[in-house]
């Protein structure tokens, strides 16, 4: 008798669907990837159908193909999602998708979820941006409501003569996506609780994640976060699951957070795996990517316990040389196959130790080998 298998849709060929396709073949389950771009990375390693979300025949022909549809990519149109939804199951579902792509529907929900975030105002026209930095005060950040991501799309705000630049930058983005002006936080530590719930409502999350960004990318994370009190591991767990519960989110997402004054505040929610979870493939007993398989499945979730301490170093614009993470043991390797470009978001490495020490240890190294020395210092600092 021939068997099947069960095939999950992604929307969105990027590095985050080929990871998701990589950690779901040893279940047995296939993926099928749907990218605009021929070249999308995700193709290496499983079937890429080239279409673009607007091709409602390739769409609908694509949800015929699979078992259940999840995005590797928030900025999926809502009303391709709620299509696909009427076909086949999808899921995070799309009202959950649609709050996590307007930062202003994302912080409404915060804030009704109890999780304080820093003070923000809609600014749709250039008399409200006038009127929210007077009433929110500088410095702030300008960014658009919608398709910002990595830093883009966003302006800050130092003194009152910015506004002009700042509408320069982005009133265009005011007219078609809306606009947010938020207080800069000057906070002491990003964090990010990576969760994931399935379809049953079980929850599980891995340890916080402290992560650095560079002109606001993702350079570094580090996991277990070190010096996290178990008060604010648990505030910050508390805080997922009611925002999980409330969008009825099956899948993996990641919330990331800013400490000030020891106070959480609520930045943004990632409604996918998360560049922040990266960790978890070599870092824990279930990577995010397994999870996520599993929970728009409706499996069993796996265990988000760690092995030991892991830091992530993520290779941006181009892939440096190998050599020194290969040669480390517990050192992780991930070219995402990609051509490289400014800004670009091309690889990233993972470092795994028994214990804070030896992840020092090896961290000091592997900066020394990759003249990365900036790059690693702020994880040597706190490890010290
Ligand atoms: P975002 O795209 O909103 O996640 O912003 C990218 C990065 O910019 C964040 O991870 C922070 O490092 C920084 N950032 C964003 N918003 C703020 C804020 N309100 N105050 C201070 N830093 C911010």
């Amino acid at each position: 008798m021939s068997r099947t298998f069960p095939t999950v849709g992604i929307l969105g060929g990027g590095q985050l669907a080929r990871m998701l396709a990589l950690a779901a073949a040893p279940l047995g389950i296939r993926t099928l990837v749907v990218d605009a771009a021929g070249d999308a990375c995700a193709g290496q390693v499983t079937e890429l159908r080239v279409a673009g979300w607007d091709d409602e025949a390739a769409m609908a022909e694509f949800a015929k193909r699979v078992d259940v549809v999840t995005f590797d990519f928030e900025n999926v149109p809502a009303a391709t999602a709620e299509r696909l939804a009427r076909q086949v199951e999808v899921f995070p579902n799309p009202r959950a998708l649609a709050v996590a792509q307007d930062r202003l529907a994302e912080k409404t929900l915060f804030r009704e979820s109890g999780l304080n975030t820093p003070d923000f105002a809609p600014v749709d026209t250039r008399e409200d941006l006038v009127a929210a930095v007077e009433r929110i005060g500088l410095p702030a950040i300008l960014k658009t409501r919608r398709l910002g991501y990595d830093g883009k799309g966003q302006f800050r705000l130092k003194t009152p003569e910015d506004i002009d630049a700042a509408w320069v930058a982005l009133g265009d983005a005011a007219a078609r996506h809306g606009l947010i002006l938020e207080a800069f936080v000057p906070f002491e530590r990003e964090l990010s609780v990576v969760a994931v719930r399935g379809r049953d409502g079980s929850f599980r999350t891995w340890p916080l994640t402290r992560n650095w960004h560079v002109d606001g990318v993702l350079s570094l994370s580090l996991a277990p976060a070190p010096g996290t009190s178990d008060e604010l591991e648990q505030a910050a767990v508390a805080q997922a699951r009611t925002i999980a519960e409330k969008l009825d989110y099956v899948g993996v997402f990641a919330l990331e957070l800013f400490v000030r004054g020891g106070e959480l505040l609520g930045n943004e929610m990632a409604p996918r795996v998360h560049n922040s979870g990266h960790w978890t493939i070599e870092g824990a007993h279930t990577s995010q990517f397994e999870n996520h398989i599993r929970a728009v499945l409706g499996l069993p979730l796996g265990d988000t316990g760690v092995r030991g301490a892991s830091a992530m170093l993520n290779w941006i614009g181009e892939m440096p040389d190998p050599t020194p993470v290969l040669s480390l043991a517990d050192g992780h390797w991930h070219d995402y196959g990609k051509e490289a470009r400014p800004g670009r978001k091309v690889g990233h490495a993972t470092i795994c130790a028994t214990d804070a020490g030896s992840l020092r240890k090896k961290l000091t190294e592997v900066g020394a080998g990759l003249s990365r020395e900036d790059q690693v210092a702020p994880a040597i600092e706190v490890l010290g």
